[in-house]
């Protein structure tokens, strides 16, 4: 096993160039930042935490660099309704829990059978059927108050 970070490295430099582009400072770093969190980030948070390791990167870059890791497979963005967005550096299947009130996103440990999700494929009659995205919603520990509980 070589160490962790030259790991990260490589990895992303090899599937960068798989998908023809370029390994950069900038997109190394907000890959390693995605790779060590669970917390899900916003591109803003991303942009937050990754300023101080590359000083100088703007907004806009940790967006593209964003992007660029979704296009080639290292990591998922998860959208929402609101337009909202949230990326994940683990792109294996997995489920999430997202807290209605903060918009936090947590990890499921658990899994739904995979002859459930068959079944369910099954019934899209006409669709072709290319993944499938299983959310729960409610309130995270810490908005889980009596008044967010409460039906409006
Ligand atoms: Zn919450
Ligand atoms: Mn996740």
């Amino acid at each position: 096993m070589g160490d962790h970070n030259t790991d990260t490295e490589a990895i992303l430099r090899r599937a960068l160039e798989a998908s023809g582009q370029r390994f950069t400072e900038q997109r190394s770093a907000v890959f390693r930042f995605l790779r060590s969190t669970e917390s899900h980030p916003t591109a803003d948070e991303v942009f937050l935490r990754v300023r101080s390791d590359v000083p100088g990167i703007s907004l806009a870059t940790v967006y593209k660099s964003l992007e660029t890791l979704v296009g080639c497979g290292l990591a998922a963005k998860l959208t929402y309704g609101d337009g909202s967005a949230r990326y994940d550096g683990r792109t294996d299947d997995h489920h999430h829990v997202r807290c209605l009130e903060c918009g936090s996103v947590v990890d499921l440990p658990g899994r739904v059978d995979a002859h459930e999700v068959h079944r369910l494929e099954a019934s899209a009659e006409g669709f072709r059927v290319t993944g499938v995205r299983l959310e729960l919603t409610g309130y995270c520990p810490g908005c889980d108050t009596p008044t967010s509980a409460a039906p409006a």
